[in-house]
């Protein structure tokens, strides 16, 4: 296969995201670079990591040895959840820089709101995110797991519109009220577990849709996701499966295979993470 041309979605700042990533949640760090390497050579150019993930070093390894144009590159993190506080963010922060060996990221996302934490103030965290776009270090800063209400708080708060909402979406829970939310606020919606940890595999109406477009479960879904406008970045560590997952460019889904899928939403009983309301684990 040839390196997929993956198109590039605006954000409400003047930058542009890769639609299609990689995410390394779960990959062990001490296989991250190898990993790593694997997707870049497979043509993927965003990367997906957080602290909490403890692999932000391997995905720096792999950067550094593929020597590619720092601009070709998409690098998002994440702020964990024991740093809220502005100088622990700031600190955090500056250890992710130096755990990548980057002098900016693309993208740094408060990974959970954590409203029962910290006296409920994820103000204070969002305007330190603020900062760190002053002097370039982040290009663009962004939200994770923020419900609607904590959308709405932040911007009312501070003026300060994240460029995304990374929140959990597949075809089992659409997450419809965040997505609103996002939309009305010109919000990106990052869709983690796009393809729902793999589970869309075993779905008989998406197996269906497969069959009849001659792609895979996993393929006709993150083109689900891709034509909702949403940026995807499945996890795999296979080789195979990351060039599967990359070639969703030749084909469309149907109006009609779009209705059937989004027919699959179950609501709440199809969330497979934490409820971001009640989420309040701090990484020991
Ligand atoms: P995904 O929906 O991406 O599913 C990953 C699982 O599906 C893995 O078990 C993988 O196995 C399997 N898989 C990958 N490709 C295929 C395929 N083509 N066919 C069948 N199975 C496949 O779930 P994730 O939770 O990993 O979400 C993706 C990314 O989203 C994360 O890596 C992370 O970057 C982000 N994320 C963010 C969260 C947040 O709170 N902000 C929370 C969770 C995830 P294998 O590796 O063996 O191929």
């Amino acid at each position: 296969m040839t390196t997929p041309r993956i198109p590039r979605i605006e954000l409400r700042d003047g930058t542009s995201i890769p639609q299609l990533g990689l995410g390394v949640f779960q990959v062990p760090p001490d296989e991250t670079a190898g990993v790593v390497a694997d997707a870049l050579k497979a043509g993927y150019r965003h990367l997906d990591t957080a602290q909490m993930y403890g692999n932000e070093a391997g995905v720096g390894q792999a950067i550094a040895a593929a020597g590619l144009p720092r601009e070709e590159l998409y690098v998002t993190t994440k702020l964990n959840n024991g740093f809220h506080r502005p100088d622990d963010a700031r600190r955090a922060f500056d250890d992710s820089l130096a755990r990548l060996g980057l002098d900016r990221v693309d993208l740094f996302l408060i990974h959970w709101p954590l409203p029962t934490l910290y006296d409920g103030d994820f103000v204070s965290t969002w305007r330190t995110l603020a900062e760190l776009t002053a002097d370039g270090r982040a290009t663009s800063i962004g939200v994770s797991n923020f419900q609607p209400d904590h959308l709405d708080r932040i911007v009312d708060e501070t003026g300060v519109v994240p460029v995304v909402n990374q929140v959990e979406c597949h075809p089992f829970f659409r997450n419809d009220r965040v997505r609103s939310a996002n939309q009305r606020h010109g919000v990106v919606t990052e869709a983690w577990a796009p393809i729902a940890k793999g589970a869309v595999a075993d779905d008989e109406a998406i197996v269906q849709i497969a069959r009849d477009a001659g792609k895979t479960p996993a393929q006709v879904v993150l083109r689900w996701h891709l034509q909702h406008g949403h940026v995807v970045f499945p996890k795999t560590t296979r080789p195979e499966r990351m060039r599967e997952n990359a070639d969703l460019f030749d084909f469309e889904v149907t109006d009609d295979q779009v209705a059937v899928i989004d027919g699959l939403d179950r609501g709440e009983e199809g969330r497979t993470g934490a409820h971001p309301d009640r989420f309040d684990w701090i990484p020991a």
